[in-house]
């Protein structure tokens, strides 16, 4: 089973999403599908597909205006929620300390986290890919992880929404780097997912990446015609 999960960011409504699950619902398909809607949208899942948040709050509750925790998520029927997503990082300013307190919040709740960890066009440039990745992956997880209960997504931030990827042999480097990391924190059967420029044409390729256990699909997830092809291509 692969992991494929979509982000709406600021997107969507209740008949796009209606519609979508309906489609999904009805193709065939083993792998387990997630998706990150807007709070508002936020509602039980079907057994075909897990409905996500895209951030919980750092906090159980209290005068944090705008902030929506975890707990208010999980009442929702929501199962799942990004933490630490790129866009995220930019405009709150989330270090990865911020970042493992949203995931250690989305775990005390029943929810799965999927962590986000990636470069920066310029750590890139200045060649800090692997040790922001390494970095991230290790700050990023809360205490309360256990092997399976959280999920990895390296996405490189320059290439979000950029319609460009990092070549195979980078990609295949990231994620060896986070699966060793992992292995040696104990938690060797925790997803890892590539985000970031992930379409129909691109994503077999990407999927037949050692240590690729699923994609993070942005942009491509938002329309049934590009998201079903992603999912059913995907084996
Ligand atoms: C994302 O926002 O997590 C993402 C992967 O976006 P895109 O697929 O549009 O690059």
């Amino acid at each position: 089973m692969k992991i494929i999960v979509g982000n709406w960011k600021m997107n969507g409504n209740a008949e796009i999403l209606a519609e979508m699950m309906t489609e999904i619902a009805n193709i065939n398909t083993d792998n387990r599908v997630i998706l990150c809607v807007p709070y508002t949208l936020l509602r039980t899942g079907t057994g075909a597909v897990m409905i996500g948040a895209q951030n919980v709050s750092k906090y159980d509750m209290g005068a944090h205006t705008g902030d929506v925790s975890a707990a208010m998520v999980a009442a929702t029927g929501a199962s799942a929620t990004l933490v630490g997503h790129s866009e995220c990082r930019a405009c709150l300013h989330d270090t990865n300390a911020d970042v493992a307190m949203r995931a250690e919040q989305a775990i005390k709740n029943d929810l799965w986290p999927i962590i986000c960890v990636g470069e920066t066009a310029a750590e890139r440039d200045t060649g800090l890919t692997h040790k922001i990745i390494e970095l991230g992956v290790r700050e990023s997880i809360p205490n309360n992880a256990t092997n399976g209960n959280f999920i990895i997504a390296y996405e490189p931030r320059w290439a979000i929404g950029a319609g460009v990827i990092p070549s195979i042999t980078e990609i295949a480097a990231a994620h060896k780097i986070i699966r060793e990391i992992l292995n040696e924190m104990g938690f060797d059967e925790t997803p890892i997912l590539y985000g970031a420029s992930v379409s129909a044409d691109n994503v077999n390729e990407i999927m037949s990446i050692k240590n690729v256990d699923g994609v993070l699909v942005g942009g491509a997830s938002l329309k049934k015609d590009d998201f079903i092809p992603i999912i059913t291509s995907v084996k």
